[in-house]
């Protein structure tokens, strides 16, 4: 079974020129949920043990929650503005057209917290980036980024100064 199979190609959504890969034929699928949640799990095999795996709103809450668990990590979620209800640190960050703001709850990590960030996709890498800078903030330390898919050709990584593991490189 390829990971690879599960992933459907979506052209001009949701915007024309956007190739969006939609992972929802995979999430429907047990069998590929599984293995996927599997090999996110066996990307990560440093000695540091992970505290907590963040979760990106929202794809990334679903195999970041099933990574949390085989890691044996705490699970945090990282939502869009106004979505989280106790108090939140912020970070705002440039897309294509204007800005985004992501939060996280301020008590969420802890000073020196190992943490493990995840989402489905890495594109232009401001999503991920904006995400470490929040655990930094609060004290945490990145270990990983997680990421199912990487469109390289977007250089996403280039923003990111942890490792990071992805298990299908477009
Ligand atoms: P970026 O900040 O550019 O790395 O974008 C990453 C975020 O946007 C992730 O949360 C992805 O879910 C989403 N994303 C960006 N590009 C795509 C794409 N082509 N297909 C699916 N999701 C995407």
């Amino acid at each position: 079974m390829n990971i690879e199979d599960f992933i459907r190609d979506i052209p001009d959504f949701p915007k024309p020129g956007i190739l969006f890969k939609d992972i929802t034929p995979l999430l429907a699928n047990h069998k590929a949920l599984v293995r996927c949640a599997d090999q996110l799990a066996q990307c990560y095999s440093g000695d540091v043990k992970i505290d907590k795996v963040i979760g990106i709103e929202a794809r990334g809450f679903i195999l970041g929650g099933m990574l949390a668990e085989r890691l044996e990590a705490g699970f945090i979620p990282v939502r869009k503005k106004g979505k989280l209800p106790y108090e939140v640190r912020s970070k705002s960050y440039g897309l294509e057209y204007g800005t985004d703001t992501l939060e996280i709850h301020a008590d969420a990590i802890k000073e020196g917290d190992n943490i493990l960030i995840h989402d489905d996709v890495l594109a232009t890498g401001g999503t991920a980036k904006a995400v470490s800078d929040l655990v930094k903030e609060l004290g945490g330390v990145v270990v990983q980024f997680n990421f199912i898919m990487e469109l390289g050709f977007l250089h996403g990584r280039d923003k990111l100064d942890a490792p990071i593991a992805s298990l299908l490189e477009y």
